[in-house]
């Protein structure tokens, strides 16, 4: 896998392990060109999910910008990145077992609020705040810019 950081085509595995209870397999990786470290994960991947905006618009479920998003509701809230993962891997396995594909990205939101709520009363806000006042909730790049400053770091 390519390395984040220099872009190095070449990263070796330096540890390999089950994660979230045997669902995901971590792996920490070493860049030999730039000496980089980062983890990866993998993961069943059940069902090819497509999110359908308001708008109609469609396109392809991406993991990553969930995660993006519940990340930043999250900012220095005392969440272990476990659990953090976890609640991210429920959401999205909740997702593919609703046994369709497409998926309204207004669920979406409505899951990662319910599943927010259950673990940060703070994050919660953060995020309900933004996709409250975010109707269309159209565009999740949009959306998760739009939440970035309010959880940028106080002081
Ligand atoms: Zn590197």
């Amino acid at each position: 896998m390519r390395c984040p950081f220099c872009l190095n085509q070449d990263t070796q595995v330096k540890d390999s392990r089950p994660a979230e209870e045997n669902v995901a397999i971590r792996r920490r990786r070493l860049c030999p060109a730039c000496g980089g470290r980062f983890t990866t994960y993998e993961r069943v991947q059940l069902r090819d999910l497509v999110v359908v905006k308001t708008s109609g618009r469609r396109e392809d479920f991406d993991r990553d910008k969930l995660e993006r998003s519940i990340r930043i509701a999250l900012q220095k809230r005392p969440i272990e990145p476990e659990r953090m993962e976890q609640m991210i891997s429920g959401i999205v396995r909740r997702l593919e077992s609703m046994g369709e594909t497409d998926i309204s990205s207004k669920l979406i939101g409505e899951i990662v609020m319910e599943s927010l709520a259950r673990i940060d009363t703070v994050a919660y806000v953060r995020f309900a705040s933004v996709y409250k006042n975010f109707q269309a909730a159209d565009d999740f790049d949009r959306f998760v810019s739009e939440l970035r400053p309010l959880a940028k770091p106080e002081g």
